[in-house]
């Protein structure tokens, strides 16, 4: 072993840890040796597509009923029903329809609930969860660490092959959908350096196509991360044959952007794989030098691709794709070639979705979007639970290979509630509280409400923050508050830094002297976020 591995043990201190990647170290070899074909892949769906019930029947029996701890097997005995009753409502509505009737009873886990932030109160009954609680009793991950990026109090990632092989089959159809297995199709990422990342490197080694250039966009601030991301990524890399990284913060559009082009004047047409955010910036620095991105594909997630963002980013000349999936459950959905805006077929072989209509803090009522997970593995349990999205869904023909294997349920319109989402991080908006209505009246003046963080997008859809001051405050150095925000941020939650340190790399932030915006009813919130600016 090097050097950096036998310090980094050291730092690494938990045994279960240390177990779990000598485990990965074990694993990774089998896992990397046979990458699935094309018609693999498609065998694996079909067989996924034609088993949905009996996947959803396992889950309840093995992971919640025969779970104590099981959230749902609380809320479904509440409800008064067991095992066999959901195997009677399977059989008689199908998975969706059975989804809907016990959502209907009261089974379902709000993204507050499934974070553990608030209790679910059903009728006179009161559940207090954890977020741990909604752990995959049936998977022993490889590796738990912090994303640094995800949302809610626990940003645990867990990584585990298993799961990965579970959901490689999808992006190998999705990959082949395109035409990315093709030679000339090289396959770039600039994402976060974190350790989660590392499964994204060995979902496209299994998938058939593993990435050959790999950009960090932003490297893990806290020693253990770095260090649980210097493991993972190094094994990961060791096992694939992969090249080392590069660091690239989100300001090096310049690098990225000519590394780009230079590909395509090779005569490739690479595909890159970073956050819509990014892929505006690469085309404004290379259109800034009289190029254009003609060639080059961006297959996008972190954020939302919203209309404005996908016209900005074909303004440029590349071409958008956008998939859909979540840290604690892989991926969701991908958009096939005739896909418009934020548009995926949703991977049924591993997820149900269905709505359900709910307020979002005093403002306007959304069909937030409730989730089950199919595939075994999902290090989540996931029956009925918010994500913070809401969107629409479909049930269309698209025409394309995606429905012959049954696929014809899309989600578009994909946008999250309740917590913030720029550059690819999100965290939950009462986390802010504290720094608008107390740190920093008690620093610069004022008090709660002559404060307020607004979040927005500019004309190509890139997201902006404001820092509204009140007039009312007197006089502010506002470079200084921006920096004490900026900092306690950063010294709230350790893995608020890499949002913090996102910010600044991109000069997200702006102060503002005007008073604060109150809502429709009057309200003035610490945080909004509004539309286009
Ligand atoms: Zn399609």
């Amino acid at each position: 072993m090097r050097p950096v591995c036998v310090r980094s043990v050291i730092i690494v201190t938990s045994p279960s840890e240390i177990r779990g990647l000598i485990r990965l170290a074990r694993g990774l070899p089998d896992f990397v040796r046979e990458p699935y074909s094309v018609e693999q892949a498609k065998e694996i769906v079909q067989r996924g597509m034609q088993r949905r019930d009996q996947a959803l029947l396992d889950k309840v029996e093995h992971a919640v009923f025969g779970h104590a701890r099981s959230p749902y097997r609380a809320l479904l005995r509440h409800a008064g029903c067991e095992l066999g009753d959901v195997r009677e409502l399977v059989r008689q509505n199908g998975v969706e329809g059975a989804l809907e009737r016990l959502r209907d009873a009261g089974v379902f886990v709000t993204f507050e609930e499934f974070k553990g932030l608030a209790p679910a109160v059903r009728g006179n009954a009161s559940f207090e969860f954890r977020a741990e609680d909604f752990d995959n009793p049936l998977t022993n991950p490889h590796f738990r660490g912090s994303t640094g990026g995800s949302s809610g109090r626990a940003t645990r990632i867990q990584f585990d092959l298993d799961h990965t092989g579970q959901v490689a089959p999808q992006w190998t159809l999705w990959f082949a959908a395109h035409g990315w297995l093709a030679p000339d199709r090289p396959l770039v990422i600039w994402w976060p350096g974190h350790a989660g990342a590392a499964m994204g490197h060995l979902l496209a080694l299994k998938a058939g196509k593993p990435y050959t250039k790999n950009f960090v966009q932003v490297r893990p601030e806290a020693l253990r991360d770095r260090v649980g991301a210097a493991l993972v990524h190094g094994l990961v890399r060791r096992a694939g044959g992969l090249s080392k990284p590069e660091f690239a913060p989100t300001h090096a559009t310049d690098r990225v952007g000519a590394y780009l082009t230079g590909l395509v004047e090779q005569g490739m047409r690479p595909c890159v794989n970073c956050s819509p955010s990014q892929a505006i910036r690469v085309g404004r620095a290379v259109a800034e030098r009289g190029k254009t991105l003609d060639g080059v594909t961006f297959w996008l997630g972190a954020e939302p691709t919203t209309p404005t963002r996908r016209r900005a980013i074909e303004g440029y000349g590349a071409v958008a794709v956008p998939l859909y999936g979540f840290s604690e459950g892989g991926n969701v959905g991908n958009q096939c070639p005739n896909g418009i805006d934020d548009d995926v077929h949703i991977a049924l072989d591993a997820y149900a979705l269905i709505h359900r209509r709910r307020a979002v803090r005093d403002q306007e009522q959304v069909d937030a979007l409730l989730f089950t997970a199919l595939r075994p593995a999902c290090p989540k349990v996931l029956f009925n639970t918010e994500i913070g999205d809401y969107g629409v869904l479909e049930t269309r023909q698209c025409g394309c290979d995606f429905d012959e294997l049954g696929m014809t349920r899309h989600v578009h319109t994909v946008r999250s509630f309740d917590k913030l989402t720029g550059e690819g991080m999100t965290f939950v908006g009462a986390d802010l509280f504290d720094l608008l209505e107390g740190v920093l009246p008690q620093r610069f003046g004022g008090a709660a409400g002559d404060y307020q963080l607004i979040e927005e997008q500019d004309a190509d859809g890139l997201t902006r923050y404001r820092l509204l001051i009140s007039p009312a405050v007197g006089v502010v150095d506002e470079s200084a508050a921006a920096g004490v925000f900026l900092d306690g941020l950063a010294s709230k939650r350790k893995h608020y830094r890499y949002m913090a340190t996102a910010w600044r790399d991109a000069d997200l932030l702006r102060v503002e002297r005007a008073p604060p915006i109150a809502t429709g009813r009057g309200k003035v919130f610490p945080f909004r976020t509004l539309g286009r600016s």
